[in-house]
């Protein structure tokens, strides 16, 4: 028999089941009211309607007995048997464990535990009727049970009339407490449906109180599949309340923006101009299509959120910097925020070099500086001599203040967390109104913010996962990128990869070599670049080989970039720190070790780094057998397809919106019941109806949000 290890939900439920069906007196004073109240709060679970809404996520059917001779053959679902205590013993033997025989008219069937507390022994008293619930094996002994379901029951005991709901469950929270806050809370709620029966008539859903209450307590002779596979109409009536909710908040929430303030930067003038002519080539159909959203959206006096999305390589910092030129030539000041000093220090160099020419005073900003070029560029924010300010998350420290901030920009924007663009954003909150305190709500204005991310998300995903935001899509690359040729190898090619390394630098071209990522320890990541760069320093003593890592301080980092960028180190050795928006066209040979441990968008992303000019690029994915089943998906991925959108597809594909999105930044946690791809179909209605009912029934909008949300709606507003 396969030594069944008991799950620790098995553990603790048995003990709380007997105790309750026993009647020994309940132990209140062990377990104090309020641990199991901030329990049931850690879930999310306030109010009774919180409580009502917390649907099963699966059934017990305890509704019948099976004899124990057919129990056995439920092909792995669990069976419910009764019978009377014929034998319990203490075994010791492969380990110590409770074993009980039970017997009812068909036969034996024992019972182990291996987990048990002597109060256990004797309920189990030769005679005593037992209500077992488990998945029959036959092992050496005949029929068998491991760490059952179970209590003692008096013949005759009635069996529930529904199945047993199954709820998720927090640590230490037990399914029979859950079970009965749950069943209070189901008394004590108003069920006033929320949709009128002429809405539930044209919509054809179900009522919401009778949909509950048959999730929370199915007959016996409901449709299993449907529910398991939330098909059933009662899920269906779920999912579309809590689509609509959430249709209704996103609205809400764009509403409630579009009635704040913005400075309105209405002026494409001679700076936009200017810069436009002087950039060393012309801008794609694509970019040139956002870059009229982008103006509209800023030709508004309230702000704009937008996410721009493109494809590594695709070409956001100008399409961005025509955004700056916009503000600035309406007399404002833009900020771009990067997540790392590299990143934020490539955009300066670039944009300073297309800009500084044509009159725009460019500051930099970034926790490295010394205290008195930090306070200098300080100074020139808040006196609004800097019109365009670039850097990293020091922007949003304390002591930096603009003068009139307009427009703030967010390069890669998933990497930053929510606080930190709400952080920037507040910055221009007494900048551009000239206000602060009390007096604010007289005339509060919000910069217009341009986030941009080349993690693209697809786009239904992005309408519905984000906050109120419009989304604009640059999908075409610059013209004359000839395409990266991917190919997947076994490490132990090493050396010939090597060996196609010293070949490519010799005809004049570059060469990435990304060091495997160690998640696990910071130090041991630094260990293994100090050595890869030690080795590959050996191995070409022609050549010259750099080596950038996370630890450096930035100045070294900026040496180290500036020899690649020159041309005048041949081989770069990094760490993940290249991943991001790093910019060297002649680097047309990446090869990154132990692919097979990154993730798709950070391969694509790194990836990304080649391709740039107009050499044919190659990427080189070493990998370590054995590979796993979805590394190995990973690595055929990139092999078969550049695109980004594609690759973002699969990605969510692999490993599923929640964690796609990372819960923090995301909408996700008020999507619990509805899947965006399988109820796609609801989304639509949902969508429809939440227009409607905005514009003409207000009442219903309240009630329908207090329902779903109560006071989830808060991360909505970033
Ligand atoms: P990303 O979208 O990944 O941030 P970048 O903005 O860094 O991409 O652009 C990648 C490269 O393409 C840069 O060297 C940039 O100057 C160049 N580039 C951008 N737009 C065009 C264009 N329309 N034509 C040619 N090259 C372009
Ligand atoms: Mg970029």
């Amino acid at each position: 028999m396969p030594d069944a290890k008991p799950s620790p939900a098995d553990i603790e439920k048995t003990p709380d089941k007997v105790k309750a069906k026993a009647g020994a007196k309940a132990k209140p004073a062990a377990k104090p009211k309020a641990t199991n109240e901030s329990k049931l709060a850690k879930l999310g679970l306030r109010s009774d309607m919180d409580l009502v809404l917390h649907l099963p996520m699966r059934y017990e059917d305890e509704t019948q007995i099976r004899p124990i001779s057919e129990a056995g053959f439920m092909g792995g679902n669990a069976a419910q048997v009764e019978g009377l205590v014929t034998a319990c013993d203490i075994q010791y033997r492969p380990r110590r464990q409770l074993v009980v025989t039970i017997a009812d008219d068909s036969g034996p069937l024992v019972m182990r535990f291996l987990n048990f507390y002597g109060s256990q022994v004797k309920q189990f008293a030769v005679g005593a009727r037992i209500r077992a619930r488990g998945e029959v094996r036959h092992g050496f002994f005949g029929a068998e049970m491991v760490h059952p379901t179970y209590k003692v029951v008096e013949e005759g005991d009635p069996l529930p009339d529904a199945l047993t709901p199954v709820y998720p469950a927090g640590e230490g929270l037990s399914q029979t407490y859950l079970r009965k806050a749950i069943a209070n809370a189901l008394k004590r709620v108003d069920w006033r449906d929320t949709l009128s029966p002429a809405l539930l008539e044209s919509l054809q859903l179900q009522g919401f109180e009778a949909s509950v209450k048959l999730l929370h307590n199915p007959p016996p002779d409901v449709d299993e599949y449907a529910l398991m596979e939330r098909t059933h109409p009662a899920w269906t009536r779920m999912k579309f309340d809590e689509l609509l909710a959430q249709q209704l908040s996103l609205k809400r929430a764009q509403q409630a923006r579009r009635a704040k303030g913005a400075a309105a930067l209405p002026v494409i003038g001679a700076l936009s101009e200017s810069f436009l002519k002087a950039l060393p080539f012309q801008l794609t159909d694509a970019q040139q299509r956002v870059l009229g959203e982008i103006r509209a959206d800023l030709r508004e006096s309230f702000p704009m959120q937008r996410l721009l999305q493109g494809d590594v390589g695709s070409g956001k910092t100008v399409v961005a910097a025509m955004a700056a030129a916009q503000a600035i030539d309406s007399g404002f000041q833009a900020a771009l925020m990067a997540p790392t000093e590299i990143l934020a220090e490539q955009h300066f160099r670039k944009i300073a070099q297309w800009m500084e020419p044509l009159g725009v005073r460019v500051a930099w900003l970034t926790g490295s500086l010394k205290k008195k070029e930090k306070e200098a560029a300080q100074a020139l924010i808040g006196s609004g001599e800097a019109h365009l300010v670039i850097g990293t998350h020091a922007l949003i420290q304390e002591g930096v203040e603009f003068a009139r901030l307009g427009l703030v920009i967010v390069d890669e924007q998933h990497r930053f967390g929510v606080g930190q663009r709400l952080a920037l954003r507040n910055k221009g909150l007494d900048a551009a109104g000239g206000i602060t305190g009390q007096t604010a709500q007289v005339s509060q204005t919000v910069p217009h913010q341009l986030m941009m991310s080349a993690t693209p998300i697809p786009r239904t995903l992005a309408m519905t996962y984000y906050a109120d935001l419009e989304v604009s899509v640059i999908d075409q690359l610059p013209p004359g990128r000839t395409p990266i040729v991917t190919r997947v190898i076994d490490q132990n090619r090493r050396e010939e990869v090597i060996e196609r390394v010293h070949a490519a630098a010799l005809e004049g071209r570059q060469v990435y070599w990304v060091c495997p990522l160690i998640e696990e320890s910071e130090a041991l990541q630094l260990q293994t670049a100090t050595d890869t760069h030690a080795a590959l320093s050996a191995a070409l003593p022609d050549l010259r080989v750099g080596l950038v890592h996370g630890r450096m301080k930035p100045a070294e980092k900026q040496i180290v970039m500036d020899a690649f960028t020159r041309a005048e180190v041949h081989v770069l050795v990094a760490t993940t720190v290249i991943e991001v928006g790093v910019d060297v066209p002649n680097a047309s040979l990446m090869v990154i070790e132990h692919a097979e441990r990154f993730g798709l968008s950070q391969l694509h992303q790194l990836r990304g780094r080649v391709g740039r000019g107009s050499a044919a690029s190659i990427c080189l994915l070493l990998y370590q057998s054995p590979v796993g089943q979805v590394a190995k998906q990973r690595l055929m991925t990139m092999r078969e397809t550049t695109d980004g959108f594609e690759i973002a597809r699969r990605d969510l594909e692999i490993r599923g919106p929640g964690e796609f999105l990372g819960a923090r930044q995301s909408g996700e946690a008020m999507l619990r019941f509805a899947d965006l791809e399988a109820d796609q179909w609801l989304v639509e209605k949902a969508r429809g109806l939440a227009q409607e009912l905005l514009q003409t029934d207000p009442a219903t909008v309240e009630a329908h949000l207090a329902r779903w949300l109560g006071g989830r709606e808060e991360f909505l507003k970033v």
